[in-house]
């Protein structure tokens, strides 16, 4: 008797030991390290958009080109030099960065602070669902665009590769916990799997649900189906 309660103490304090371990994967609750599966890097992202050539062009003139200055984790995305001012009802944000490459439909992504600051109220969407959101006014530096609509809040969601999917035991489309450790720890839910071809393994949060929850690049989760 005593010896079954020593085996299952040191079976728990096993498990407690991995809980939160940096170097330990995430996917399982009971024996991360056998389940073969690696961490899932956490990207932070700020306000900013994409853009449509059409738009493109009025902004910053006919056939204008973006100038990349950073490559962004996900394939074929990237950061660049341009920025636009993007006007509400109540306020403007100055030089929010325009992420590439160009886009079929301009989509503007803010943080839920900023809807207050431009009196525009954008719903929680993935990227690419846009129907029935509100719009703004873009300003660059050769022109001025009206959206009608194309102005999200981005609903956080992990990237992975169709592979990653099966190792970590998600679909497509499904959505799942994540939860942080450490001081300000907490549960965040709605995470939505975004599994296939074009994507890579990260995990997209923006600086406000980061800010809340002391979430940095280098923060480790546990992912919770
Ligand atoms: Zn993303």
């Amino acid at each position: 008797m005593a010896q079954d309660y020593e085996a299952l103490l040191k079976q728990i304090l096993e498990m407690a030991s991995t809980y939160g371990n940096s170097a330990a994967p995430n996917a399982c609750a009971q024996a991360p390290a056998a389940c073969g599966v690696e961490p899932i890097p956490v990207g932070i992202s700020n306000r900013h958009l994409h853009l449509s050539q059409a738009d493109m062009d009025v902004l910053f003139g006919p056939g204008y080109e973006l100038t990349k200055i950073k490559d962004l984790k996900q394939p074929g995305q990237f950061a660049s030099k341009e920025t636009v001012t993007i006007v509400g009802p109540k306020g403007a944000l100055e030089k929010v960065r325009v992420l590439g490459p160009i886009r079929k439909a301009t989509q503007v992504e803010l943080l839920l602070g900023d809807s207050f600051k431009l009196g525009i109220k954008p719903p929680t969407r993935m990227s690419g669902d846009l129907a029935g959101s509100p719009g703004a006014t873009l300003v660059g530096p050769k022109g001025t665009v009206v959206l009608s609509e194309g102005v999200i809040v981005a609903q956080r969601h992990i990237h992975m590769t169709a592979a990653e999917a099966e190792a970590y035991g998600v679909t497509n489309g499904q959505t799942v916990s994540i939860e942080f450790d450490g001081p300000r720890c907490g549960v965040l839910g709605n995470v939505a799997i975004r599994a296939g071809e074009g994507h890579a393994l990260e995990c997209h949060v923006d600086t406000e649900e980061a800010n809340a929850l002391a979430i940095t690049s280098d923060t480790t989760f546990k992912l919770i189906k």
